[in-house]
């Protein structure tokens, strides 16, 4: 059980995608905002902090040759426009998927990685990335 269970309680801290929703027009934004950029003023206080599914279907997508030294062994990687079931549009490396399997109208979920580690026992840092569907 032991893993599992770790596994799961880190999930509840750092495995989220945290939206706000404007209490005024309802619109989500990813990621938060803390003033509706359509109701301005009218959104102060009124913003609160929605968890996403993490689902969601690709709008479009490129496949990157070029990327910074750091991510050398990566690639090439892909980058896909992501519509959320919640409203916001997102970018995103899209991971565990066969390039073949990578198609626009594609349905997403989000996976949680480590980033990088800032050396033994440093900061570690971790990000969403997307895996379609697979069935
Ligand atoms: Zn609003």
């Amino acid at each position: 059980m032991g893993e599992l269970s770790r596994i799961w309680r880190e999930s509840d801290h750092r495995y989220r995608l945290v939206a706000h929703e404007c209490g005024n027009c309802k619109r989500i934004f990813f990621p938060p905002r803390d003033v509706c950029p359509i109701c301005h003023r009218d959104s102060i206080g009124k913003m609160r902090e929605v968890e996403l599914s993490g689902k969601g279907t690709i709008s479009s997508f490129t496949v990157v040759h070029d990327s910074p030294r750091a991510f050398k062994r990566q690639r090439p990687y892909v980058l896909a426009l992501i519509d959320l079931d919640e409203g916001p549009t997102i970018t995103a490396q899209i991971v565990d998927t066969p390039l073949d399997q990578i198609e626009i109208g594609k349905r997403v979920h989000s996976v949680f990685r480590r980033i990088h580690e800032d050396g033994p026992g440093g900061i570690i840092q971790y990000g969403y990335k997307f895996a379609v569907d697979l069935s």
